[in-house]
């Protein structure tokens, strides 16, 4: 008999040889056909695979992340089982499962892959999926392993089995297909009920240009035909929220190539909206404390060298700027952490001094590949709403429940629903961490009961925090229910000794401070691209760049729209006129598409009482108001919603 612990605690005994669907049914069977994958001892577990041994059970549903993922991955050999039987001659590369769906990279041996070929290859998925194969593993020798697939004439899996440690190496088959594979998969294909292959894209073996270009084939696959419709509908809503298409429409910001890639130009309705955000920023940071500092967009290459940024970016990022003077290098900063430290050391610093809190929105510079670019999500310059806090350990709780007060207030502005992860270090493992024991324990103590004391639902996770410091992440849902990772409160224990911050304590000795990496946005840019997609471009009032646009009904009254506008931007109510020669209701439609919160059309009654004709996007009509009126009624909602 084998003692299997479940997650309460509980601890009950088995037969060896019990498969984690087993226990599972010894549950319910209810349970049993919920559960998709399971770990034993946090190793990865097939859930038809015996147990022979004592361990700690997980179970895993679709629900979870690696319940998901065994579904993906035997949908990926479920792919290459019917690429196989499509194009006989397939070489295969790899197919792992990905966070939506799966891929698999193939060879097709001469007859390129189209988009025409997805019902296909959809079609046989469905009809082997139907066959409700078993999925069994194997143990194999190197040696086999290589006569099997090299008799099978995959080159491709030969050179990854060489590479592979004889006695680790597993097979997984299911039908008349073997895959070279460590699992974990779900136990048969039946499962899979709805497929759909997605896209085709271009990938080098094994990442190397020098090697040959495959295909890589997506697709995706869910439990319930309903759960592929609904993703499909979600797929296309995000398309029509994509930032970029949203960003260039109202004229936000936009890429030039002679500028060069991931480097965003903000035109100015986008200078405009960032500057708002800032202001908003500022002025909460400014109650809570923080003074604002500017520092050089560059700084001496041995400033990162003392950080130690220059050993993490100065090989895979942007290359050190040389000067005339023979030996001296400069980096475009990385991070605004070494500038803030310097301006720390400025002075010599007494308890009485601390918390210190310095915030800048610094504009830092990384260099992402190409391939990874994407919109104002990954660039390679942006604007990080930073800030850092040198405190005593003793204040540490504090500084955290103050920040954590500003990110949810941000957050509630916005209304995003969000949820926190506390990173805490590996207590096995404990070398591997800067700091001791005690500022360790004091710190991951304040960072719990911070969210303990603002009720706040944070998952701790054991060794995912950084070697300097444990943090607490905020994940944010959009509208289309998708998480965006922004907001972080970061402890560290590391730039203080590596830059020899002091300051003198009440016992007269010299202290470290400890200091707290914090940015409620992470980037403005990433910010400005969630919040884009989450409201599909409908911008709160206070925020939206063109509060309202002036619609003339003729051009007879062009003059009067001009003059209504300029007697709301003197009011501080950002108007535009569209004084184009076409007819109304054209005007309106195109404005309603631009976004814009309110429609004032104006003719021969409103020029004659200075009025305008109110249209509210998604309300329709308002009636009339006089200018002074309605602007006073604008000024009276932004004001509400900025009362920060
Ligand atoms: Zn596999
Ligand atoms: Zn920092």
């Amino acid at each position: 008999m084998i003692n299997i612990k479940f997650p309460d605690g509980n601890v009950r005994q088995y037969e060896d040889g019990v498969t984690p669907l087993d226990i599972a049914k010894s549950i319910s069977e209810g349970f049993a056909r919920n559960v998709l994958a399971a770990s034993l001892n946090d190793e990865e577990w097939d859930i038809s695979r015996p147990i022979c041994m004592d361990g700690d059970i997980k179970f895993f549903k679709w629900e979870d992340a690696e319940g998901k993922h065994a579904f993906w991955h035997t949908s990926a050999h479920l792919l290459a089982e019917a690429l196989q039987e499509l194009y006989p001659n397939v070489q295969f590369g790899i197919g792992p499962a990905v966070e939506t769906g799966f891929y698999y990279d193939i060879d097709t041996g001469g007859t390129p892959l189209t988009d025409a070929d997805f019902a296909k290859i959809e079609k046989k998925m469905t009809e082997l999926a139907q066959k409700n194969e078993a999925v069994v593993r194997a143990d194999i020798s190197k040696a086999d392993a290589l006569k099997f697939f090299g008799d099978k004439g995959q080159t491709l899996k030969c050179e990854l089995i060489n590479d592979l440690e004889d006695g680790h190496i597993t097979t997984y088959t299911q039908g008349n297909f073997t895959d070279l594979c460590r699992g974990p998969h779900i136990p048969s294909t039946g499962a899979i009920k709805a497929i759909k292959v997605m896209s085709l894209a271009g990938a080098y073996w094994r990442g190397d240009e020098t090697r040959p270009q495959l295909t890589r084939v997506y697709g995706i696959t869910f439990p319930k035909k309903k759960m592929l419709e609904e993703y499909l509908v979600l797929l296309e809503e995000a398309k029509k929220r994509d930032h970029r298409k949203i960003g260039k429409e109202m004229e936000l910001f936009a890429f030039s190539p002679n500028v060069g890639q991931g480097l965003p130009l903000w035109l100015p309705k986008g200078a405009a909206l960032r500057n708002r955000l800032q202001d908003m920023l500022a002025k909460i940071q400014k109650r809570y404390g923080y003074q604002q500092v500017i520092t050089p967009h560059i700084g001496n290459k041995l400033l990162y060298v003392t950080s130690g940024h220059y050993a993490k970016y100065g090989k895979d990022s942007f290359r050190p700027i040389t000067t005339p003077e023979e030996g001296e290098e400069y980096m475009l900063k990385p991070m605004n952490c070494p500038h803030h430290c310097e301006i720390y050391k400025t002075a010599p610093r007494s308890y009485r001094d601390l918390p210190i809190r310095y915030a800048e929105f610094g504009t830092v510079y990384r260099y992402e590949q190409s391939g990874e670019l994407h919109g104002l999500t990954r660039v390679r310059s942006f604007t990080q709403d930073d800030a850092h806090l040198f405190c005593t350990p003793d204040q540490l709780k504090q500084e955290f429940l103050g920040v954590m007060d500003i990110i949810s207030f941000i957050f509630k502005v916005f209304g995003f629903n969000y949820e926190a992860q506390i990173s805490l270090r590996d207590p096995n493992n404990k070398e591997k961490y800067v700091g001791s024991d005690e500022v360790w324990e004091k710190a991951e103590r304040a960072i719990v009961e911070a969210c303990e004391e603002k009720g706040l639902v944070a998952k701790q996770v054991t060794g995912e925090a950084a070697f300097y410091g444990p943090k607490l992440d905020f994940m944010v849902k959009d509208a289309l229910g998708r998480r965006w990772q922004l907001g972080t409160i970061q402890v560290d224990y590391n730039l203080p000794e590596r830059f020899q911050l002091e300051y003198t304590g009440a016992d007269n000795q010299k202290h470290r401070p400890v200091m707290i990496h914090r940015a409620p946005f992470g980037s403005l840019e990433r910010f400005v691209a969630v919040l884009l997609e989450h409201t599909a471009g409908k911008l709160p009032l206070w925020l939206v760049p063109d509060q309202c646009v002036v619609l003339p009904i003729s051009e007879k009254f062009n003059d009067y729209a001009h003059y209504v506008a300029d007697e709301l931007n003197k009011l501080d109510v950002r108007a535009i006129v569209d004084d184009r020669n076409e007819k109304i209701g054209r005007k309106i439609r195109d404005n309603e598409l631009k976004r814009i919160p309110y429609l004032l059309i104006v003719g021969e009654k409103e020029a004659g009482c200075e009025e305008v004709s109110i249209r509210k996007q998604g309300e329709g009509d308002q009636g009339s108001k006089k200018i002074t009126t309605f602007a006073a009624d604008i000024n009276r909602e932004v004001a509400e919603m900025t009362n920060f």
